[in-house]
């Protein structure tokens, strides 16, 4: 099999095809062995798995999959590329080429019907424009996913694993951590990548909880105090939820849920850790109900 990995290959077959590469696609194609073997390594792909592979570009990473899983199903939003799948995988009988766009389709649906529901795993050289969509879309469907393991622009992956305090921590941080557990499992230059992009990339491993690390009375109300608190992070937690009218409350109320929390009053968002985000949450969903 040739390779695309080899970038004599991959090159070769882009001649063929006459591919322009579309930057709006966020199209960097991988061109390094090292690189998909540390994918591999940390995605456990085994041969009983089903892998959702994300923005396949010219299969270079799909090669890999299917030579260790059991059924690799990627989807890709570039029509230009279809023609060049079905050649480059023309000799993995378990690859399935999709094209589609991944933040319409239902992926739920899409495990129902190929992995009768149960567990996949998604790997994927993320498009870096729509990474948090993509992120936030399957972790929030609750789509029967064990783990993502994909390859992001170096300074998302920092703020996905980042503890409080810090200036990378934020409200994916404590979005992707409510859902699952992140460990970065290589940082990755620009020159594995044809073309080069203009920022460094990392390898994130986004483990699913079992079930979720803290109890929120409600959800939502919990995502939205995280959203309020950091949208303006110079200010102070009660400014920044005092003018983000949460469920009506005033800012004397808003004072009042944070002291009961047992924070300072001038404390920032920042300063926050996902079980307090809970907390309070909690405390203002009974002010509420009272
Ligand atoms: N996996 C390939 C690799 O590693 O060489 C290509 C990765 S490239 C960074 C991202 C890929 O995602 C491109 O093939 C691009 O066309 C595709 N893509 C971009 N937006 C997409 C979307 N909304 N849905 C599905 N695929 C998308």
């Amino acid at each position: 099999m040739a390779y695309l990995a080899n970038p004599k290959n991959t090159i070769e077959i882009l001649q063929k095809y006459h591919f322009n590469f579309q930057k709006k696609f966020g199209q960097n194609f991988l061109i390094d062995f090292h690189v998909l073997d540390k994918i591999m390594d940390a995605a456990e792909i085994g041969a009983d798995d089903f892998v959702l592979e994300i923005g396949p570009g010219i299969g270079t990473m799909t090669q890999y999959l299917c030579e260790r899983a059991r059924k690799v199903v990627s989807v890709e939003i570039d029509a230009n590329l279809i023609p060049i799948l079905q050649d480059t995988l023309r000799e993995y009988p378990n690859a399935e080429i999709l094209h589609h766009d991944i933040l319409k389709l239902d992926v739920s649906a899409l495990v129902r019907e190929k992995n009768d529901g149960k567990p996949v795993k998604v790997v994927a050289n993320l498009p870096y424009y729509i990474t948090t969509p993509i992120v936030m879309g399957l972790l929030e469907s609750r789509a029967p996913i064990d783990s993502m393991t994909v390859m992001v622009q170096k300074e998302v992956a920092e703020r996905m694993r980042a503890k409080p305090g810090g200036k990378d921590y934020g409200a994916l941080s404590l979005a992707v951590q409510y859902y699952a557990k992140p460990q970065i499992a290589a940082n990755v230059p620009p020159n594995c990548f044809m073309p080069r992009p203009n920022v460094g990339s990392a390898v994130i491993c986004l483990k699913r909880h079992e079930k979720p690390p803290v109890m929120t009375e409600d959800e939502k109300l919990m995502f939205r105090l995280i959203r309020a608190s950091f949208q303006q992070r110079r200010k102070t937690l009660a400014n920044g939820l005092s003018h983000a009218n949460i469920r009506g409350l005033s800012k004397e109320q808003i004072q009042e849920a944070i002291l009961l929390l047992g924070v300072p009053e001038n404390i920032r968002g920042e300063k926050l850790t996902l079980a307090q985000f809970a907390e309070l949450s909690n405390i203002i969903n009974r002010m509420c109900g009272e």
